[in-house]
């Protein structure tokens, strides 16, 4: 189900909310990028149907602007493409015998690129923790790269990047505190060893099945962004089945009652 609780109006919410076959198949395992989240939330979505989850469209409109992005700098590449070159090339390989897709933006004379949205705000923070990007960018990039080795047969890339678009710099804001240099920057990201990386994507895959089979109850609590209130921002705001997750219900019900607890013992003010 999908709710407009921002009143977005109804031109753009239809373009908004419009379901994209994205072409993955029936005997896809899961894709890189599901890798990369929880394992407990991604069985849950797997397993409820779309019309069961819940999901607001002012959260659809961040995807829905990358995808604009994505659309139009595929659009301006597609006609200078050379033959080794690819644009929005999709890959299935297995591991463990599970198939794992990957469709990557960019591929061309051993550069593999990604193009990533996001705010300022969220670059400002890794720059803080010296990081500069999120580990799972990287992550990302070396099985786009061992993907295409192993459909390949033969390592091919030498260098990944990754085209980061802040949808909201602003230039007034230059000179604060790790605020990124330019609102599109270009990250060089190390090209790990292969077996390193096919050893993540194998315990990932264990850690997904254990999921599958119902060993996993919640997500951890590195995976769901705690505040510093002891509230989880991920399952409150960016989890479209949190409705249907036994953990985090229950975890609401005892924060509930804890609130109740504090405003009964909380002393009152008679004038
Ligand atoms: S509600 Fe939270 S714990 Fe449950 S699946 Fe969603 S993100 Fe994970």
């Amino acid at each position: 189900m999908i709710t407009n609780l921002f009143n977005i109006p109804q031109q753009v919410l239809d373009s908004i909310v419009e379901d994209k076959y994205d072409g993955r198949g029936e005997d896809i395992f899961c894709s890189v990028t599901d890798l990369l989240n929880p394992p407990h939330q991604w069985n849950l979505l797997k397993k409820t149907p779309k019309h069961e989850q819940i999901i607001d469209a002012k959260d659809l409109l961040k995807a829905w602007i990358r995808t604009a992005i994505h659309k139009s700098l595929y659009e301006t590449h597609r006609d200078n493409f050379k033959d080794e070159m690819a644009l929005e090339l999709r890959i299935n390989e297995k591991f463990s015998g599970k198939t794992i897709t990957g469709q990557f933006d960019y591929y061309q004379d051993g550069v593999i690129i990604d193009y990533k949205t996001t705010s300022t705000s969220n670059l400002q923070h890794y720059n803080k923790f010296g990081n500069t990007i999120p580990t799972k960018w990287e992550v990302q990039l070396n099985c786009y790269a061992l993907l295409l080795k192993k459909s390949k047969g033969t390592p091919l890339t030498t260098e990944l990047r990754v085209i980061v678009i802040c949808t909201d710099w602003d230039e007034k804001k230059i000179f604060e505190d790790h605020y990124p240099q330019g609102p599109v920057i270009e990250y060089n990201i190390e090209l790990n060893n292969y077996d390193k990386t096919e050893r993540w994507i194998i315990e990932r895959i264990e850690l997904f099945n254990k999921a599958l089979i119902g060993e996993t109850k919640e997500c951890e609590a590195k995976e769901v962004w705690i505040n510093k209130h002891g509230v989880r921002t991920r399952c409150g705001n960016y989890c479209s089945v949190s409705h249907k997750c036994e953990g985090y219900q229950i975890h609401k019900s005892v924060l509930k009652k804890e609130l109740r607890t504090h405003i009964d013992q909380t002393p009152k003010i008679i004038d």
